[in-house]
């Protein structure tokens, strides 16, 4: 931690600030310059981070030298974290491909569905059955009658799912079911979600709110990771932004920025990113060559009679067409799509 001590600061004042450095057992530096006295404080940082350090007198500023967030960062974790959903790996050069409609409807669409996004390549199957929704009045879900469904077409394909929970008291029951916890963008910053997530044994797919900074979405990560499940991919997904040519706005720099200081995994999710099928492909691509480890796109059979999302979600043909360029571009990039697991007997 470095202070920088106001350039009017009296000796009384500096004195004050190295006694209190001291009374809390750590090492000061002092640096006088021609302008600004500078005190580096030597020792664990932990213990500063409650100390009101900024409301001495004579401080105009704190640097930390240390992100806050610790589990999260790649200081305590130089190499990629490789998170594995149920025999699905994401991250450290394998690729997630998550695929599915918004919400989970019928049977016979969620198998029309996962048959075709299996087939194309996705590893990872989504649907919703608990969804978050502007007005109280649209369609909420299935409920549990659609985590049946979900976890039904999963085995039957195989494929690992993933699908969102709400509030910290669905947690147990959406566990049973899936084989990943999504908290939406909207529930980043839930910290009581985020805690019971965090003690369950399930991997979470954390998605990045609408309003929030990196920072904010690595100290959300944090409240996961600190209770113990370090199984935590993130997810871009578009930020608010002045211009209503896109639902959001694509931020493909959080990929590389967010792996420059995390080892945790970032995907990628053009479809709520744009709001626009003929967008979602370009920018698919474009999060796996920035370096995204996964990309999650929704896939309807009839849009026009979706029950959330229809106007962004992709044809399953537009979908196995993006698909087939999303294989090139990551045999170019040296990356894995994982396999789907072996199917149960
Ligand atoms: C979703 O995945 O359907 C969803 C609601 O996403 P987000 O939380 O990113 O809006
Ligand atoms: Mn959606």
């Amino acid at each position: 931690m470095i202070l920088i001590l106001k350039s009017n600061a009296t000796d009384d004042q500096i004195d004050h600030v190295l006694e209190r450095v001291e009374a809390l057992g750590l090492q000061h530096h002092l640096s006088r310059g021609t302008y600004r006295t500078i005190v580096g404080i030597i020792g664990d940082e932990e213990k500063l981070r409650e100390e009101p350090l900024r409301a001495i007198p004579g401080v105009a500023k704190v640097v930390p030298v240390l992100p806050p967030f610790k589990l999260a960062s790649r200081d305590a974790h130089p190499e990629p974290s490789v998170v594995d959903v149920s025999g699905v790996k994401i991250g450290g050069g394998n690729l997630g491909m998550i695929a599915g409609p918004c919400s989970v409807e019928d049977r016979d669409r969620m198998f029309r569905i996962a048959e075709s996004v299996s087939k194309s390549g996705a590893n990872l199957m989504r649907g919703g059955a608990f969804k978050p929704r502007t007005s109280p009045y649209a369609f909420q879900g299935l409920g549990e009658a659609g985590l049946q469904l979900l976890r039904e077409v999963g085995d039957e394909f195989s494929m690992p799912v993933v699908t969102e929970v709400t509030d910290p008291r669905l947690v147990e029951l959406v566990s049973q079911y899936a084989d990943m916890l999504q908290v939406g963008a909207r529930n980043m910053q839930n910290f009581a979600l985020l805690t019971e997530v965090g003690k369950s044994n399930r991997p979470v797919l954390l998605k990045r709110g609408m309003s929030a900074t990196i920072n904010d979405l690595l100290m959300c990560a944090e409240y996961i990771l600190s209770q113990g499940n370090a199984n935590v991919v993130l997810c871009e997904r578009g930020i608010k932004s002045f211009d209503s040519a896109t639902r959001n706005l694509f931020d493909v720099a959080a990929v590389p920025a967010i792996h420059a200081i995390s080892h945790l995994p970032i995907i990628v999710d053009p479809s709520h990113a744009t709001g626009r099928p003929d967008l979602i492909p370009s920018c698919a691509l474009a999060g796996l060559a920035a370096g995204a480890d996964g990309v999650h796109v929704e896939v309807h059979d009839c849009p026009e009679v979706a029950k959330s999302d229809g106007p962004q979600a992709l044809l399953p043909d537009q979908y196995d067409e993006l698909a087939r360029q999303m294989k090139s571009l990551a045999k170019l990039l040296g990356k894995t799509i994982s396999p789907l697991p072996e199917r149960k007997a």
